[in-house]
């Protein structure tokens, strides 16, 4: 393969362990009472040229607040990997969702790549309705806003190419516009799905998570991240813990930091 590959890093700093299968699924069927914990995730890509955050996740005032263990705030998992929250230059947003885009603050020289649909179903009518609002954090889309108005917003519509080798692509389902990521990577083209497919049985069994805007466009969405990926393989799903069982851990020393530009391994789920 030719041209700009990159690393692509999840860091995980949350979870949510007592959640049930019921909690996961809009159909979960007979096993509904089974546990099915959550995992909370931000992404890294990093190519020799440049470093891109996707998500930006919560911290632990919002994680309080919503009963969500953070185990460390998302600038200190990166932090971890050497990275100050401050130096970086862009960030994807792949929805408005509280878990993915809290702590915007922390990231006062980046440009933000959303969406123009979810920034227009997070700030209007739709936000009117308790159920639609209840993953959203008002103080979250007003980070946003201010972000607009310093002119630090990419407005995406559909699908665009924002580095070498690194495009979104609008999958709605979860959201209304739920965007997800295609990378370049050694291995080959890489889906970060985010919550497209919060796991891998959503997406796998056709049977999608319970928070759901639109059943008709996440079942196209399935089939969409499933195109731009190199194979099923190459698909990575927004919370699943399996992730981190089938995905190597970057080094012995960070056990919550995964690599995702190298094939899974299965037999270790
Ligand atoms: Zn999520």
């Amino acid at each position: 393969m030719t041209g700009e590959t990159y690393e692509i890093l999840a860091l995980k700093y949350a979870d949510l362990n007592n959640r049930t299968r019921a909690d996961n699924f809009l159909d979960p069927g007979d096993d509904h009472d089974s546990l099915m914990p959550m995992d909370y995730f931000l992404w890294v890509l990093k190519s020799d040229r440049r470093t891109i955050v996707v998500d930006t996740g919560f911290d632990k005032i919002e994680g309080a607040r919503r009963g969500r263990d953070v185990m460390m705030n998302p600038t200190e998992a990166l932090t971890s990997i050497g990275i100050d929250s401050r130096s970086i230059e862009d960030v994807v947003i792949t929805h408005m969702h509280y878990d993915h885009a809290g702590t915007l603050g922390d990231f006062p020289n980046a440009r933000v790549y959303v969406q123009d649909s979810e920034v227009q179903f997070c700030t209007g009518r739709a936000m009117l309705d308790g159920s639609e609002r209840m993953a959203y954090t008002a103080d979250h889309v007003k980070d946003l806003i201010d972000k607009v108005f310093n002119e630090q917003v990419s407005f995406i519509d559909g699908d665009e190419e924002i580095a070498p080798n690194v495009s979104l692509h609008r999958v709605p389902g979860h959201t209304a516009g739920m965007q997800c990521l295609r990378v370049k990577t050694k291995r080959g083209w890489t889906v970060l799905a985010s919550d497209a497919a919060h796991y891998f049985e959503n997406w796998k069994d056709r049977n999608p998570f319970s928070i759901c805007w639109s059943m008709d466009d996440m079942f196209k969405s399935f089939d969409r991240i499933e195109e731009l990926a190199d194979s099923a393989e190459h698909v990575v799903p927004g919370h699943d813990p399996i992730v981190r069982s089938i995905y190597p851990a970057v080094s012995r020393d960070l056990p919550l930091v995964t690599r995702l530009d190298v094939m899974p391994d299965w037999t270790l789920a």
